[in-house]
């Protein structure tokens, strides 16, 4: 028997598959991960395809030496899907592996090992005398049993613990990383299920399998009726997987699982260290835990009979992979769940505008909730006028009306939100006096200031426009681009709030290990607070004590520069309001704006998505953007910029070329440089395209295909459908 064996699947830019001889002893399956001679050297690499003869000259093949592993990482569903993922997104076998094969053993990736410290239990024995900073450290220590070296010598003298641990007062260890990455107390709940969460579930079970769009308002409880229909699935010996947004990864939801399906549990985030990650791919690997919990990638767990995939928040962008390999984790788990005849359910209070149109298209069941869980009303929405506060004098980032709302909360020993989405802050200026943001003249989108040659542009249809120094609307010169950030925030809140305890949540203060778990426990214990953040705040958590959601500048995310901008501002203030009054509290928004008037505003203070989504899908159907065309970007980067312009001219010339033959599959083409010229030391060029639905497969086969032909060590391409970001 012969094996064709990828090698070498995380550097090359190309899949190196070579023809090897497959002794029978080994007994070796399509997945496994084989050692093999490679020039001099033994190497790794997995089996692509088992045959019986081999095109080459079988004398010069070498044998597989053996397997690593006592399992396979491919298995009849992760091979279909893996030519799925080669179809859809242009991915090579190598990258395919590199979503199946857990990264701790692809990467070689050494244990981590701490050391560890704890008093020496005979220490009364040893008739030594200390000095008050060694008693100190001891007294500590018989407090706490055991703690990091590091930690130690964080809080006390070095020297001192040197001393105690060469005279054995102290005793040091090693151990492998702390492997268990939450460890939190569980609470249990006894929960009664609504008639709308019992409706729900009624429509799940009589439907089954199917897909399903879960349409419920913010605390309607679509928590629990996850829960119900995972233990269903869980009876019928099944198993589950829940996506939630990275950053929705939140405590409560933890708890919430965790107490009512305890071991059976993995959990799959980028959180985790590389040892974690790898002990829960095993628990699910070998069938301990049959629920995975996870972001993104958690959509590629080793899970087999699947009875049911959920994604929460299933509008959040997270669930798109933009660098490579490159996929959306939607229709990776509408594969999945089709593969294992499975129930594939997306739940939001914002669906997505391309998901609700499917939804009312017929292709999701629709079921909703329009009543938060409790029967709490939704929190009332105050909308302030920015414009209005700064002429009657009041400069400051807060409206008299966020902070006497905000003195009340603190009063009435509640806590706030604070939100700010820094996203794009300075991707678009505005006239300080009456509002305007610049736009294209041919594309709904705000323009985006380019400050290296002075040019206000549009990255949808590449058109240039001066910048403007004076309003076109009002004449005014006080035109300013956006920029405040949730540092000054937290700093402005601290001097017109002393003594209150304020926490911060961004990218900044989460870069440890599990510290934005931490962030939110501290908050929740404490009483009045104040959490200050970005988008980061706004999805998933429930908090039980916040009244009050302040949000400074609601036009950050609106007028960032992209079609789905609107829809996106829509879905992160719905959210963002529907943190505040989740449980016992009433909830109170202030919605602080420059553009009061905005259409979406009025939506998400009147809780109209209907409204909302009645315009907006109005809007693509006349414009022809999704969900009534495909945008595939064509982006090919390179560090020699004349190496990448060669490539995107040669490959607009057959794109061109492409577009002669199917005049009608295109509705737009052009080429230009990227919003982003150069990234990375990369120099970045594009090609934009609007394509028709009914005619674009063939068209995108054909464009990857270009786009293999051209392919060359100088110059990264990709081929991007639907991509959510284009910058
Ligand atoms: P959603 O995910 O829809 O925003 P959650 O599932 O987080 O909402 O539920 C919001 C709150 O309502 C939570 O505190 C939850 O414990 C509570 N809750 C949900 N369903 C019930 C129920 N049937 N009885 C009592 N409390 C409930
Ligand atoms: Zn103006
Ligand atoms: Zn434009």
């Amino acid at each position: 028997m012969f094996c064709e064996v990828i090698v070498d699947i995380l550097n090359s830019q190309v899949d190196k598959i070579f023809d090897y001889i497959l002794p029978e002893e080994l007994k070796l399956k399509v997945g496994q991960r084989v050692l093999v001679p490679f020039a001099n050297r033994k190497i790794e690499g997995y089996i692509l395809k088992i045959k019986e003869a081999s095109e080459l000259d079988s004398s010069k093949l070498k044998s597989v030496i053996c397997s690593l592993d006592d399992f396979s990482y491919l298995n009849d569903e992760t091979i279909n899907l893996m030519e799925f993922l080669i179809k859809t997104y242009n991915l090579r076998y190598a990258d395919c592996l590199r979503l199946f094969v857990p990264n701790v053993i692809r990467k070689n990736v050494k244990e981590k090992f701490i050391k560890l410290v704890s008093l020496n239990p005979e220490i009364e024995n040893l008739s030594l005398k200390f000095n008050e900073k060694q008693k100190e450290i001891i007294d500590f220590l018989k407090i706490t049993n055991v703690i990091g070296l590091s930690e130690l010598n964080d809080k006390f003298s070095q020297s001192s613990i040197k001393t105690l641990i060469n005279k054995n007062a102290l005793k040091v260890f090693e151990q492998k990383e702390n492997r268990k990455p939450y460890n939190i107390k569980l609470e249990n709940k006894q929960i009664t299920l609504t008639s709308q969460q019992q409706n729900a579930i009624k429509i799940i079970k009589e439907n089954t399998p199917n897909k399903f769009l879960l349409f419920g308002v913010t605390a309607s409880g679509k928590t629990e009726v996850y829960i119900q229909v995972i233990k269903d699935v869980l009876n019928q010996g099944k198993t589950a997987i829940l996506l939630v947004p990275e950053i929705g990864l939140t405590p409560q939801l933890f708890k919430r699982f965790s107490s009512v399906f305890g071991d059976n549990i993995a959990i799959l985030h980028s959180g985790l260290s590389q040892g974690e990650k790898l002990d829960e791919w095993l628990k699910i690997k070998r069938g301990k835990s049959r629920v995975v919990i996870g972001a993104r990638s958690a959509i590629f767990a080793p899970l087999e009979n699947i009875g049911v995939i959920i994604l929460d928040e299933e509008h959040d962008t997270s669930y798109y992979s933009e660098t490579n390999p490159r996929y959306y984790a939607k229709e990776v788990a509408e594969f999945r769940a089709k593969f294992n005849k499975a129930n594939l359910i997306l739940g939001s209070a914002t669906p997505s505008i391309e998901t609700y149109y499917n939804a009312k298209n017929k292709d999701y069941i629709l079921i909703e909730m329009k009543q938060r869980a409790l029967a709490q009303k939704l929190p009332e929405v105050f909308i302030v006028d920015m414009l209005s506060e700064i002429r009657r004098g009041n400069a400051s980032m807060f409206s008299k009306l966020l902070q006497m709302k905000l003195i009340e909360c603190i009063n009435r020993k509640e806590q706030a939100l604070i939100f700010l989405n820094r996203r794009g802050f300075s991707s678009f200026i505005r006239c300080l006096d009456c509002g305007y943001i610049p736009k294209c003249e041919d594309c709904d989108v705000s323009l985006v200031y380019h400050k290296e040659d002075e040019k206000l542009k549009c990255h949808y249809c590449g058109n240039r426009y001066k910048v403007i120094n004076k309003c076109p609307v009002c004449a005014s010169n006080n035109i300013k681009l956006g920029a405040i950030g949730t540092e000054q925030v937290v700093e402005k809140l601290k001097e017109i709030l002393p003594n209150i305890p304020v926490f911060r949540m961004d990218n900044d203060t989460t870069t440890n290990k599990n510290s934005h778990i931490k962030i939110i426990e501290d908050f929740n214990n404490t009483k009045p607070a104040i959490l200050v953040g970005t988008q980061m705040i706004a999805k998933g958590h429930n908090f039980n004590n916040v009244s009050l959601v302040g949000i400074i500048d609601a036009d950050l995310s609106l007028h960032y520069s992209d079609f789905r901008a609107t829809d996106r501002a829509f879905n992160l203030l719905t959210q963002v309001s529907g943190r505040a009054g989740r449980t016992n509290l009433e909830g109170e928004v202030v919605l602080q704006t420059y553009t009061p008037k905005h259409f979406a505003y009025n939506c998400v203070s009147t809780y109209d998505y209907e409204k909302f989504y009645a315009k907006e899908i109005n809007l693509r159907k006349v414009t022809s953007f999704p969900p009534f065309s495909k945008i595939v970007r064509v982006l090919a980067s390179s560090e020699e910029e004349l190496a990448v312009r060669e490539f995107i001219t040669e490959f607009y010339k057959k794109v061109l070329e492409l577009k002669t033959e199917n005049y009608t599959d295109f509705i737009y083409l052009d080429v230009m440089k990227s919003p982003v010229k150069r990234a990375k030391k990369q120099y970045r060029y594009q090609i934009l395209m609007r394509l028709n639905l009914n005619t674009s497969e063939k068209t995108i086969e054909k464009l990857f295909e270009i786009s293999r032909e051209l392919n060359n060590k100088l110059v990264q391409c990709f081929v991007e459908i639907d991509p959510q970001n284009l910058s």
